[in-house]
């Protein structure tokens, strides 16, 4: 287990990723701080479908060269079902909504760095990094969008991925110097749907950009808890994944 003190510090950043489970069960991050994410099928077809996307938006919007080239670096996702990814991918480069507009970030990594808690006793920045999917501009304003191939429905995405998401909104708008007015998901497993009756892709949050400021507060004081070693640990449906292997083990850590 890791010096509590370091927790998000900028020897040991938060990963913006890792936000959601962080503030279910702080106790769960911490046990696998240094750890990448689980590879398996579902998260290295993810992975798949971002790549394509980044080259698609990245290269003149070619389909086939964004197959081509998510097929021929297969070695980045190895557990990826590349037929799958296709899958998803051909829906998402076939929606002209998805090459119109302007692409301001894609693929870009960002910095999130916060003001200590009041009642931090280390009265160090949390420091937040991850990669943002994609910043948009239509109509003259700012969205944050990320790339979801999960089977989630739209309403759960925006609650389990709110605070990732209120971070790349937050890190977007400091490296941009303009406001990313909101934030939002693509659900790319719309696509698979019948043709004639897809479901919705683009999922918009209703929060503003002072919302996902506010959520990051939360985050903060989170964070002051965790390095003045008041450590929550709140069992729920993350247990089944947590490197502590069930609410039995862990109590006793
Ligand atoms: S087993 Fe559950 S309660 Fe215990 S640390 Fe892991 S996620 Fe938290």
């Amino acid at each position: 287990v890791i010096d509590l003190t370091t927790v998000a510090t900028p020897a040991r950043p938060l990963r913006a990723s890792s936000i959601p489970k962080f503030m279910r069960c702080p106790l769960n991050v911490i046990l696998s701080y240094e750890a990448d994410d689980q590879p398996g099928v579902a998260a290295d077809t993810g992975s798949a479908v971002h790549y394509a996307a980044a080259v698609f938006h990245k290269n003149a919007k070619s389909l086939r060269d964004a197959l081509k080239a998510m097929r021929g670096q297969a070695s980045l996702y190895p557990f990826a079902d590349l037929d799958v990814a296709e899958e998803h991918f051909r829906g998402y480069a076939e929606d002209p909504r998805q090459a119109a507009g302007e692409v301001v970030l894609c693929e870009h990594k960002v910095q999130v760095v916060l003001d200590p808690a009041d009642e931090d006793p280390t009265r160090q920045p949390v420091v937040i990094n991850g990669t943002l999917d994609q910043i948009r501009r239509k109509d003259g304003v700012l969205r944050l969008w990320d790339i979801k191939t999960g089977a989630a429905d739209g309403p759960t995405m925006l609650t389990d991925y709110a605070y990732q998401l209120a971070a790349y909104q937050v890190g977007a708008t400091a490296l941009l110097g303009e406001p990313v007015l909101s934030a939002g998901v693509i659900r790319t497993k719309g696509y698979l749907k019948k043709r004639g009756n897809p479901d919705p892709i683009f999922w918009e949050a209703a929060w503003t950009l002072e919302g996902a400021r506010r959520m990051l507060r939360h985050v903060v004081r989170e964070v002051a808890n965790v390095r003045a070693g008041r450590v929550r640990l709140t069992p729920g449906p993350q247990c089944h994944w947590c490197p502590a292997q069930g609410i039995g083990s862990c109590v006793s850590l």
